[in-house]
């Protein structure tokens, strides 16, 4: 192992990170876990490659230079999940893992809980906070006990051991797993999860006490929850569940630790006056962590880990900055780790495996393995002095700037982003049909789009099938009898890797995949300069669909908040200034789609919640320039052009004023559950546009019958206009296979005819 390191302050320097990336360098998880999905790697094969992984991030992290290597920050599917089974807190329908007879039947007990089974629907999955990493939902009642009853924490930590590695057992902390999980249906009103965190945190203290007796030394705590309002308004939860773990006689030393955001001064006075021993804080996400640890006077003894590597973007720290930045830290504590600002998981695996990105811009990137390098150079250089400036060498990112495109944003007026008040958004007919955009990928499309890619397929068959495609998808929707159409988007692979890889200021990775929810992983695309759109992205598509049909076809784009969102993005310059780039890059996409003959024109935000902050305080401002780039790319068209938007998610209560300002004529929504109570609450405040509430639920092979959906409009047409009414299924349909798809839509069309009937 390696010893401490003394700075010249005398304080005592190292190195570690938050968490790795679990799925390995060539998704070796993903890969093994559907196929034990599909019979085909046994239980003992997975947990093989489980360990393989595991001991191979080991010696990627000590390889690197990394002083203190996390463990238990791998899973099967989920680290919340994890937590769940760990504890026993199972809702009832399940079967419980913990009960289980051998590893056989421990993991399917423990996939059902994440993927559900026959008749037993799984536990919700959610974003992790800001971030398109999801994590299972916990459902809790008073009827769960939180007990220990799995081991997983020790066995990981015995293992690393046995590799000669000394780890710190990362755990999901006690008020962060209650925040974040949701009351059970059987659960009395009023009732809350935080009511269990006595019980839970005595569970943590036999867990505690376990790692102790196995030889671990220190166990972190993750408490992202701190960086929200909800968490921050629970101070004194935080307080007496540390009293009681710092009060333990037989425990490892504790890190609690926070990130996505500061954690504010309040709760860092909780924390440095607890008997934890270190505290994690993210000094990347926003300026507040350092100013806040001088309003308290600095950590004292309590040691700091120091987030200064960003975690979740992709950009090589800046050394001497952050040089800097560590250089304070040094007068505001005793102790101190150099860390990354929150798990690794959020970045892929190495930068060394890209061989095509321009080397430009390779040499600004930094992906997880670097990023431990990264930290581990910091440490060294922070207590040695000497090798500063060997590491801040050449530290500067190159500028892809592009005048013309500042020249343009520089002289829009302020026309650019309104759109006349008094234009008529009210549909052709009332209760106008429509989709969200997207029809199934089948296989065939999937297999070509491969084949394709490896230039097996040569570009003309393979345009040849996908417009085969869309005549397909046209004739169905004529046949069904749907009023406003779409092409099915068969030609794209994602909604925004699609948009990624024409326009300028972007680049795509070959392997840069990330882990979204459990086996599935996307690979962000990289935004990293001035954006523009050098030619025309979907406009041949649309109208080749156009040109099949009489109806109405509507174009489809995917708007700026949701292209930032999932890509990952430069942070020379603020996120809304970028917006404002892609903004204009679409407008120039909408422009070009209604010279065409295009009179409907959707412009998607499924991520609009998604980068929500995560504090009230900071929410305004965001929502400002959303709204803003949104406008940017649909201001520019004739009053009779129809804008549609297109949301993926059913908690509004936070946006509704946001959906009010993109002032689209139709808007369409995910509302499977709380369908109606938006449309009620945009019906109270006066709503002028139109609203297309989803009214089925596509994430479920389900078919709605007529019926169902026929109640749904009606009382959806209790609280607004019908005229101003859409009907649309609640999300695009690629996902789905034809059969359920087709049901659907006609019994959806036929519910919109009965209501139309009787109006
Ligand atoms: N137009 C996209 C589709 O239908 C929207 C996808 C989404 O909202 N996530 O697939
Ligand atoms: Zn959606």
């Amino acid at each position: 192992m390696t010893t401490d390191t003394t700075s010249s302050s005398g304080a005592s320097v190292r190195s570690t990170v938050h968490g790795y990336p679990r799925i390995g360098p060539d998704r070796e998880l993903k890969r093994a876990t559907e196929g034990y999905w599909a019979g085909k790697v046994s239980a003992q094969e997975l947990d093989t490659v489980s360990a393989d992984l595991r001991a191979a991030v080991l010696t990627q992290l000590r390889d690197a230079g990394v002083d203190d290597l996390p463990s238990n920050s791998f899973s099967l599917y989920d680290g919340v999940l994890d937590t769940a089974v760990l504890f026993d807190l199972v809702p009832s329908r399940f079967e419980s893992p913990a009960a289980a007879g051998d590893r056989e039947e421990f993991l399917r007990r423990y996939f059902a809980l994440a993927r559900g089974e026959q008749g037993t629907p799984p536990l919700e999955m959610t974003k992790w906070f800001d971030t398109n990493y999801h994590y299972l939902v916990p459902e809790l009642s008073p009827k769960v006990r939180p007990r220990l009853v799995g081991d997983k924490p020790v066995a990981e930590f015995r293992e690393a051991l046995e590799a000669g590695h000394r780890t710190r057992p990362v755990l999901v902390g006690p008020l962060t797993f209650l925040l974040l999980a949701k009351t059970a249906e059987e659960a009395p009103e009023g009732w809350q999860p935080l009511e269990l965190l006595d019980q839970l945190v005595d569970a943590y203290a036999q867990l505690l006490g376990d790692l102790a007796a196995a030889g671990a030394t220190e166990v972190q705590l993750d408490e992202p929850i701190l960086a929200t309002d909800e968490g921050r308004a629970r101070l004194s939860e935080l307080e007496r569940a540390y009293a009681r773990l710092g009060g333990l006689k037989e425990r490892p030393s504790l890190l609690v630790s926070s990130y996505f955001g500061s954690v504010g001064a309040d709760a860092l006075r909780v924390l440095k006056a607890s008997p934890v021993e270190a505290v994690g804080l993210d000094l990347v996400t926003d300026d507040e962590g350092v100013d806040d640890l001088v309003k308290v006077s600095g950590l004292g003894s309590t040691r700091l880990v120091a987030g200064v590597v960003d975690g979740r973007n992709i950009w090589r720290t800046d050394v001497p900055a952050t040089l800097a930045t560590l250089g304070t830290l040094l007068g505001l504590t005793d102790e101190l780790t150099v860390s990354t600002s929150c798990s690794l998981l959020h970045v892929p695996v190495d930068l060394d495996a890209e061989t095509e990105i321009d080397p430009k811009l390779r040499g600004a990137l930094a992906f997880a393995k670097q990023k431990a390098g990264e930290t581990a150079l910091l440490g060294r250089a922070l207590s040695q002095g000497g090798d500063a400036e060997q590491a801040g060498s050449g530290a500067e990112i190159p500028s892809f700037t592009d005048t013309r495109v500042r020249a343009r944003l520089e002289a829009l007026g302020p026309d650019a982003t309104r759109r006349p008040e008094d234009r008529d958004a009210s549909s052709p007919n009332t209760l106008t049909t429509t989709t969200i955009g997207s029809f199934p990928q089948t296989p065939e499309l999937r297999k070509a789009r491969a084949a394709h890619r490896r230039s097996e397929l040569p570009t003309d068959e393979y345009n040849a099938l996908l417009r085969k495609e869309i005549d397909r998808v046209i004739a169905l929707q004529e046949d069904i009898g749907l009023d406003v159409l779409v092409h099915g988007e068969p030609e794209r692979n994602d909604m925004v890797q699609y948009f990624a890889e024409q326009l300028e200021g972007y680049a795509t990775t070959q392997h840069g995949w990330v882990q979204s929810y459990g086996s599935r992983c996307v690979r962000p695309p990289i935004l990293f300069g001035d954006v523009s759109r050098p030619e025309p992205m979907t406009v041949d598509w649309i109208t080749y669909a156009q040109s099949r049909t009489d109806k109405p076809v509507k174009g489809m784009l995917t708007g700026p908040v949701t292209m930032l969102a999932w890509s990952f993005v430069r942070t020379d310059q603020p996120l809304g200034e970028t917006a404002r780039q892609v903004g204009l890059a679409l407008r120039d996409e909408v422009a070009d789609l209604e010279r065409a003959g295009i009179r409907h024109i959707q412009v998607d935000e499924a991520a609009l919640r998604e980068l929500l902050p995560l504090r009230e305080e900071q929410r305004q401002a965001y929502l400002d320039w959303a709204v803003e780039s949104f406008r940017l790319a649909t201001s520019g068209v004739a009053p009779s052009t129809t804008i549609h938007t297109h949301m993926c998610y059913s908690e509004f209560g936070t946006v509704v004023g946001g959906i009010e300002a993109l002032d689209a004529d139709v808007t369409s929504v995910e509302a499977a559950r709380s369908r109606m109570e938006l449309v009620q609450d945009l019906g109270e405040r006066g709503y002028r546009r139109s609203i297309g509430p989803g009214v089925y639920d596509i994430h479920s092979p389900r078919v709605p019958s007529a019926d169902e959906v026929e109640a749904s409009l009606r009382l959806a047409v209790e609280h607004i206009d019908a005229g101003h009414l859409w009907v649309n299924p609640d999300c695009g349909l690629k996902t789905r296979g034809y059969a359920e798809v087709e049901e659907s839509l006609r019994n959806m069309v036929e519910a919109a005819r009965r209501v139309r009937a009787d109006l």
